[in-house]
């Protein structure tokens, strides 16, 4: 009887061993991705209160790291290709001539200038 407790607790320590060593090994790598991911979307100028990459690394891993890679770099409105300002944040607007602005927004998102009837970005017309 004395043996097999002194098996059991020894077989149970090598199960519990086991399992904290794969809980903390996941979260390394879960912090590890989390980290490497929120670095990248960092990089794509994505402001701290918007960079969920911890979150994608951390639960997704490879997986999030990837869908991190291929995000668009972060637009916020406040810079452009033009560096013309401050245009405010056109999420959620609907394209095409903006009201109150000279600019007007292609369906790609692109601010382009009140002469052009072309997209500068797609050479989609105006109105499209
Ligand atoms: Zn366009």
């Amino acid at each position: 009887m004395k043996l097999f407790d002194y098996f059991s607790v020894i077989s149970s320590s090598i199960v519990f061993g086991t399992i904290f060593i794969a809980i903390a090994g996941a979260l390394s790598v879960g912090v590890v991705f989390g980290l490497v991911c929120r670095t990248v979307l960092r990089n794509k100028g994505y402001p701290p209160q918007l960079n969920h990459g911890f979150l994608w690394g951390f639960f997704l891993g490879l997986i999030g790291f990837v869908v991190c890679l291929l995000k668009q770099p972060y637009f916020d409105g406040q810079s452009n290709m033009y560096g013309r300002g401050n245009f405010g944040n056109t999420y959620g607007q609907p394209f095409g001539i903006q009201p109150g602005s000279s600019d007007w927004y292609c369906s790609c998102g692109a601010p382009n200038p009140p002469d052009s009837r072309i997209c500068l970005f797609c050479g989609n017309t105006r109105g499209h």
